[in-house]
């Protein structure tokens, strides 16, 4: 069974923005920086940023606000990003090999290690910074690389299959970004991202702010 999160999902999302946030003052030079900063800077309430980092401890001096680095160490931590990821993308099309290339997931953090398709063309080229290799060596690519994270871009049809194939490979954190759901297993964190569902999220606000200036007019 897995445990529960220490803190929500919404929290958690928020921690990678704090910590962008306090590396920058860091890198400004700034020992401390208050709730009230950090808050006009992310537009996100000082209550909220109280609460936030309430889950993991006690941080705020009264009256100094937060220090920034031992409190930039913590999230770090909190994160998991005190050691290095490795990724392993399978399905080197179009964003495969962007995301192979994209400097977020190639840092002291992360690293892209492999990459996984079936195109005999693309096999045992180097596509986006990484070798690629044939999905019938998957497992072997995993365990040679040392992979722990798993990024799904392969096409809809075939991304069940790359799953219980990274999961039969031992990777049990997965960064889906095939437009399908995938079975929940215990032994496994899926993380989906779907930039189509962003988009329609934005046209609903878009036609919604439009409905709300002609009703006002
Ligand atoms: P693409 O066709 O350029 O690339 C797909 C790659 O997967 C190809 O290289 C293909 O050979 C490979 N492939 C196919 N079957 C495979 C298998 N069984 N094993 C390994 N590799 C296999 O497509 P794309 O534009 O890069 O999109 C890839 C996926 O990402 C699609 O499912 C698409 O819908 C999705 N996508 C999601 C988002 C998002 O925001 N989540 C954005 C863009 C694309």
């Amino acid at each position: 069974m897995s445990a529960p999160l220490p803190a929500p999902p919404a929290t958690l999302n928020r921690l990678s923005l704090y910590l962008r946030c306090l590396r920058e003052r860091l890198a400004d030079g700034r020992p401390t920086i208050s709730s009230k900063e950090l808050a006009d800077q992310l537009h996100i309430s000082s209550a909220q940023i109280r609460k936030d980092l309430a889950h993991f401890g006690a941080f705020g001096i009264r009256g100094v606000g937060y220090e920034i680095a031992p409190l930039a160490d913590r999230v770090h931590r909190l994160l998991g990003l005190d050691h290095k990821h490795r990724l392993v993308i399978v399905g080197m099309g179009n964003l495969g090999r962007a995301l192979a290339a994209y400097r977020g997931f190639n840092d002291e953090s992360f690293e892209v290690v492999a990459g996984i398709d079936v195109d005999p063309t693309k096999i045992g080229k180097c596509l986006g910074r990484v070798v690629v290799h044939h999905v019938d060596d998957l497992e072997t690519t995993v365990r040679e690389t040392a992979a722990d994270i798993g990024v799904l871009t392969v096409p809809a049809a075939a991304a069940g299959d790359c799953y219980q194939a990274l999961v039969d490979a031992g990777i049990r954190a997965l960064l889906n970004f095939a437009p399908v759901q995938l079975p929940d297993r215990p032994e496994v964190k899926i993380k989906n991202v779907d930039l189509r569902i962003q988009l329609e999220e934005t046209s609903f606000l878009l036609q919604r702010s439009v409905q709300v200036a002609k009703e006002t007019d």
